[in-house]
């Protein structure tokens, strides 16, 4: 399994910000592990020209369940394809909060990815709430098997676990917490997918940054990170790469 660093760059960045795309291949020109940038849409395909002949990957943030049609203001799997996305992150926390969406609604969107040739980044996490009420695993585990589309491979699903309240704001899990979920999710994918469970990429996002990077890819199944923040500078996700490649 080749772990992956993903960054996302959430509604940030104009051409001006590929400057720390062409710094980040510059200085990672062979990582150990996968590097994944997520730029807004507009940038994807300016991206996939910077990053030409380098081993960065690009990724779309979202997309729509549909092929095409009459849904104004949405994009397709496939037109991220073409502009160059290889991932495209599905049911972040932020989609779900920003524009109700349902599990059932990211399922049928991994799907459309998984048909366009993407390979979806499938997010899941629990509110402050929820874990204060002991709620933490039948949250996740509910998120997953909505979310995740019966018949994933290994190869074409990476799942990442986002506790709400750690994104954005400097607040992790404690490294057990951590360890407890990824296990369950592992777990819990197994039963959905079978044997594929063990292949299958399993992030850890929320406030990752250089100085916690190297402890949080110590705990078992932790296969790379989602990464906000710290990804919109080459110097800070660059540290985060050189991390998950030594781990
Ligand atoms: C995210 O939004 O996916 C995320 C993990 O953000 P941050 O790293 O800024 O907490």
């Amino acid at each position: 399994m080749r772990k992956l660093a993903a960054g996302n760059w959430k509604m940030n960045g104009t051409p001006a910000a590929l400057a720390e795309l062409t710094a980040l291949v510059t200085a990672h020109p062979d990582p150990a592990c996968e590097m994944l940038i997520c730029p807004p849409a507009t940038l994807i395909a300016q991206a996939a020209w910077a990053a030409r002949g380098s081993r960065l990957g690009l990724g779309g943030q979202d997309c729509h369940a549909s092929a095409s049609g009459a849904h104004t203001g949405d994009i397709s799997a496939a037109m991220l394809k073409d502009a160059g996305a290889a991932y495209v992150i599905l049911g972040h926390s932020e989609r779900r909060a920003d524009h109700g969406e349902t599990d059932a609604q990211v399922q049928a969107k991994a799907l459309a990815a998984q048909a366009a040739g993407l390979v979806p980044i499938v997010c899941v996490g629990e509110t402050e709430a929820q874990r204060d009420a002991g709620q933490t695993l039948a949250v996740i585990g509910a998120q997953l098997d909505g979310s995740v589309p019966e018949g994933a491979t290994a190869a074409g699903l990476v799942v990442a676990y986002e506790p709400v309240w750690a994104i954005g704001t400097g607040r992790t899990p404690t490294l057990p917490q951590i360890a407890e979920v990824h296990a369950f999710l592992r777990n819990r994918l197994a039963h959905r997918i079978g044997p594929e469970a063990a292949g299958v990429r399993l992030l850890y996002g929320g406030s990752v940054k250089p100085s916690n990077a190297a402890e949080i890819f110590a705990v078992p199944d932790v296969d790379g990170a989602l990464v906000g923040g710290a990804s919109l500078k080459a110097a800070d996700f660059g540290a985060i790469v050189a991390a998950l490649s030594a781990a």
